[in-house]
């Protein structure tokens, strides 16, 4: 993914402080002062990620540098110290992907949102749901413009089926009257298992029905637009859309996340990944032998490096299964399978950590773990109580061991 954003701009101030600002994201500014030296830039064939454009240089007075780069297929952002409704229509319509009016330094504070907008917006898959080729290739033109992946059905049913194939789709585009099965009815379906959060649909439709959009929002759309749209409308409301879902992501991880070693925390052991229903289930509690002593004597920063590494070397053996921070220096984690492959695993993960040192200062810490297993019929609570109580005996054996019967 190119992080790398051209800058044509013939005011040295304005240059220089758009430099500052996108560098300072992390961005990798190339710079240039008229159309010339652009012309020159591109001459490398740099893999940009967009073109943030003055719409009247020295050289090029009529916006003929915006021209040049939609020529390359870039995507531009023109900064313009004119608002003319006739100029401003005239770019959008050439494939701009948006303007910023440039009165002020400020206004540039527009710029550094819209540009994340676009990192982020590669992260996200979008199908389009539509019976008209040409409504779906205008709505997937607008969107992969804007980074955006695409996919695309012809009608609800088919909806359904991409919706289930491709579990990383983010957003929902879609239309009401199609035929096979229409826009409302897919929602509904889709929402008797996937929430809000997890995939944000958009409702479009051209119907004059003034109650669509009640129905379209009533079966669970996150939003609705009607068209005939423009562009920098399209764009306002899918960013919405977008921008909510990955704050809900953001919340659902921090709520479910140990921030400190990044595994699981208990929240989430009980509540997404348990289900309710009694079923046989391998568990394993862990706990790392003499801990208090590494606190006692290293401190307890050092404390919490030899949390992170034990929660690393974790992750590193069971990358598939539920691994949690239980608590302070205590783990578990939930896996299915055969409960003699889960066994020999965490036997191989305790010697790992015991042949681990922490290095610090002119000392190597070596740390041990005890682990407790259980593969019984039952509920998440009582699967840990039986092997709890198993890694009390593998305390009370000496530590440093497995017990799993
Ligand atoms: P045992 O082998 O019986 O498990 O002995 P232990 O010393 O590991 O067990 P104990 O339960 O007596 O002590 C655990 C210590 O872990 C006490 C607590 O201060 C420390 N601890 C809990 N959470 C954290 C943490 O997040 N960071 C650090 N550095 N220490 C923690
Ligand atoms: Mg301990
Ligand atoms: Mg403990």
């Amino acid at each position: 993914m190119s992080r790398k954003i051209l800058v044509v701009e013939d005011s040295r101030a304005f240059r220089n402080y758009l430099n500052q600002i996108l560098t300072h994201s992390g961005y990798e500014v190339l710079l240039a002062e008229s159309y010339d030296a652009a012309e020159t830039i591109l001459k490398s064939e740099p893999n940009l990620l967009c073109a943030v454009l003055d719409y009247c240089l020295p050289d090029a007075q009529d916006g003929e540098i915006i021209d040049l780069l939609l020529e390359k297929n870039e995507r531009v952002i023109v900064l313009t110290a004119m608002f003319q409704d006739d100029i401003r229509e005239k770019m959008l319509a050439k494939g701009v992907l948006d303007y910023i009016l440039k009165d002020s330094m400020a206004s540039v504070s527009y710029l550094l949102p819209l540009i994340q907008r676009l990192t982020n917006n590669q992260q996200h898959k979008c199908l389009v749901v539509d019976d008209s080729m040409t409504v779906r290739h205008h709505l997937v033109h607008l969107l992969e413009h804007q980074y955006i992946q695409t996919l695309q059905a012809e009608n609800g049913l088919q909806a359904l089926e991409l919706i289930q194939q491709h579990p990383d789709i983010t957003l929902v585009l879609t239309d009401h009257d199609m035929p096979v099965k229409d826009g409302i009815s897919m929602i509904h379906d889709v929402r008797q298992k996937i929430d809000k959060n997890q995939l944000a649909i958009l409702g479009i439709s051209g119907s004059d029905a003034n109650t669509l959009t009640a129905r379209f929002l009533k079966a669970g759309a996150n939003d609705f637009l009607k068209k005939p749209f423009n562009q920098e409308e399209f764009y306002c409301r899918v960013h919405q859309v977008l921008e909510m879902k990955e704050a809900n992501s953001d919340l659902f991880r921090m709520a479910n996340q140990d921030a400190l070693t990044g595994l699981w925390n208990r929240r989430f052991l009980f509540g997404e990944a348990s289900g309710c229903n009694e079923r046989i289930r391998n568990i394993a509690m862990l706990d790392i032998d003499f801990f208090k002593k590494v606190n006692d004597n290293y401190g307890h920063d050092v404390g919490d490096a030899t949390i992170v590494m034990v929660a690393n070397i974790l992750k590193i053996y069971f990358p598939n299964e539920v691994v949690a921070r239980f608590g302070g220096e205590e783990f578990c984690i939930q896996a299915d399978g055969q409960f003699e492959d889960f066994v020999a695993s965490l036997e191989k993960m305790r010697q790992r950590i015991e042949r681990t040192p922490i290095p610090h200062q002119q000392e190597n810490i070596q740390v041990t773990i005890s682990i407790g297993v259980s593969n019984v019929m039952g509920n998440l609570d009582q699967q840990i109580k039986v092997a709890d109580d198993r890694l009390y005996e593998a305390k009370g054996n000496g530590r440093n061991q497995v017990v799993y019967q």
